[in-house]
């Protein structure tokens, strides 16, 4: 199976546990990776370490992404109702599917895979929000439970993710703005965006309304692929060359 050759991945796992970064910044350490036949595609499996939040993350990676540059890049939230269960409340799993797809026909590629419920308010908060939608309750509130504000601190997360797999640019699977910018904030160089366009149903219509509405998110796009210029004074790249 084609991916990460095994000399290179034996690099990596030593060179992770070597790796430090000092204690007031948030660390990642790649401990084990393995091959992972999918659906979608050939893909490995990467299990991370970090000292921040505890929760343990995944890269999904496909074709062999060391040292390369313009690595078509997607980051995912972890939704169990969504990824797992296949509810229509939200797209996340249409959008997973689909970037793992895409993905898997291209050259290579990566699916950070985040284990933030909810964007990070945890499972109980999604599902109260959810409980509130259902008791007709004001959906706006109900959307301020569910939180529009992640955690930046996701995203040096996984800046560092990519850093640690030697990811050098990546051309990144979103429709939302707000992740280019974090992602550029912490040291991740984006040479271009591919939208990711998932239809509505009649479930969560609403929900993707608001997000567009809300945060901006670029939903109608019918582009391909739309090329950015680096801005490098917004770069903090203290984790790119870890
Ligand atoms: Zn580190
Ligand atoms: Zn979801």
């Amino acid at each position: 199976m084609s991916g990460i050759p095994r000399p290179t991945v034996e690099k990596l796992l030593k060179e992770n546990e070597d790796h430090k970064c000092s204690d007031s910044e948030v660390c990642v350490k790649l401990v084990a990776l393995a091959d992972l036949p999918t659906l979608y595609g050939n893909y490995q499996v990467a299990a991370f370490w970090n000292n921040f939040d505890r929760k343990e993350h995944a890269a999904f990676v496909h074709g062999d992404v060391v040292g390369m540059e313009e690595v078509p890049v997607r980051l995912h939230s972890e939704c169990l109702t969504g990824d797992a269960i296949g509810s229509l409340r939200c797209d996340c799993r249409e959008q997973l599917v689909q970037s793992l797809k895409r993905i898997g026909e291209m050259e290579c590629g990566i699916v950070l895979y985040m284990r933030q419920e909810g964007r990070g308010i945890g499972f109980m908060n999604k599902i109260r929000a959810y409980q509130l939608q259902d008791e007709g309750y004001d959906t706006l509130k109900a959307n301020e439970v569910l939180g529009f504000k992640p955690d930046e601190r996701d995203y040096d997360l996984a800046a560092h993710m990519l850093g640690s797999l030697h990811v050098k640019s990546v051309r990144l699977l979103t429709n939302n703005p707000e992740k280019i910018k974090d992602l550029q904030t912490h040291g991740v160089k984006i040479t271009s965006i591919i939208p990711v366009v998932v239809p509505p149903n009649e479930y969560n219509r609403f929900y993707l309304e608001t997000k567009r509405r809300k945060a901006g998110h670029m939903l109608d796009s019918s582009r391909k692929e739309i090329f950015l210029e680096q801005r490098d004074d917004l770069v903090d790249d203290h984790h790119w060359n870890p």
